[in-house]
């Protein structure tokens, strides 16, 4: 069989994609949670303020995606009014990241032409996934999933891969098949939350990346399920590029802070924030400043997070160049 083409999706300066975080609050309690609730605060949005920032950050002459997140965005009473604003006002598409749980009966309120459905599952089966995610998960984001696709929802899946669920990657491509799912998206484990700083053991070493992701991701788009993953490293004379200067991305949270890079999410290092529903950039030392700082290691986010992750060879120079954590590739698409 011929190997599917892999293809690096550079930033693209015509697309605005909004990452509208509408509570921090879940009915899970994931090994790997990324929410922190010191910096976010326990807030819902209310459905005014909702259509407001989404009024806010629309913008007309660039394709305006937004993806509403959370918590679990589904416990948001108004989602699905939500949805079908966003797209009213010209968004043009939209996706909900859900825990499979689909509260307030999301499905039958709006519909597949609405938004995309991106389930999170971390295991091919409920042995691997409920360890990390929960008791009873792996069964009902399944269900859901398989409901949603029954209905003619496009659906993808975000796998998070950390030292608990990487030798299992290679078995989900066959779930995702037979489950119908559209799109895969693998993830690396995070650094904020309760995964930041690696105090959890989770964190994957390059040459555990390397090896077994773009084989996973390959497998899938082999069964003709296109897959997209972080370029977490980049190739020899491959040109670095950060996103906070070279692309938009906006970060949302219910508390008003807005990051570019979400890297940064669990520090108060927000460069704009939202105030009496009006945009400020914000004047103390934040984000923006390490977006313009050019080192040898590449992401200067990185950099500071997880220095120790960084191999260096005897000449002192890094042996690899971390990418943009938005830098993604697909295979299959
Ligand atoms: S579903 Fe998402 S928000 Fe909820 S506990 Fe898991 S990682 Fe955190
Ligand atoms: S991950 Fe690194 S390169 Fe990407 S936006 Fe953040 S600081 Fe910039």
């Amino acid at each position: 069989m011929k190997t599917p083409e892999v293809k690096t999706l550079a930033f693209r300066p015509e697309e605005r994609n909004i990452f509208f975080h509408l509570l921090t609050g879940c009915n899970l309690a994931c090994r790997h949670c990324y929410i922190n609730r010191e910096q976010h605060g326990t807030e819902m949005v209310s459905r005014e303020t909702m259509i407001t920032w989404l009024k806010l950050f629309y913008e007309p002459a660039k394709e305006s995606n937004v993806i509403f997140l959370g918590g679990e965005p589904t416990m948001h009473p108004d989602l699905a009014f939500g949805i079908k604003k966003a797209r009213e006002l010209g968004y043009a598409s939209v996706t909900v990241d859900t825990n499979g749980y689909l509260f307030h009966h999301l499905l039958e309120r709006i519909s597949p032409d609405d938004a995309v459905l991106s389930f999170s599952l971390d295991g091919p089966d409920a042995e691997v996934n409920d360890p990390i995610r929960g008791a009873g998960v792996f069964a009902t984001c399944t269900a859901n999933l398989q409901k949603a696709v029954g209905l003619g929802f496009k659906t993808s899946l975000i796998y998070t891969v950390s030292r608990l669920n990487l030798d299992h990657l290679p078995r989900m491509p066959e779930l995702l098949a037979d489950l119908g799912v559209n799109r895969f998206f693998i993830q690396v484990i995070g650094l904020r939350g309760k995964s930041a700083g690696d105090e959890a053991g989770l964190q994957l070493t390059p040459a555990e990346w390397l090896e077994t992701v773009p084989a996973a991701a390959a497998k899938a788009a082999g069964l003709g399920i296109p897959t997209i993953y972080p370029k977490v490293f980049l190739d020899k004379g491959e040109k670095f590029e950060c996103a906070g200067r070279v692309a938009e991305n906006f970060f949302i949270f219910p508390n008003g802070r807005v990051y570019r890079c979400p890297l940064g999410e669990d520090h108060p290092i927000h460069s704009l924030e939202i105030k009496d529903d009006r945009l400020i950039k914000r004047t103390e030392l934040n984000e923006d400043r390490f977006f313009e700082l050019q080192i040898p290691e590449g992401c200067v986010m990185n950099r500071l997070l997880q220095a120790g992750n960084i191999p260096y060879g005897p000449d002192s120079a890094p042996l690899h160049r971390i990418s943009c954590c938005l830098l993604k590739q697909a295979v299959g698409l």
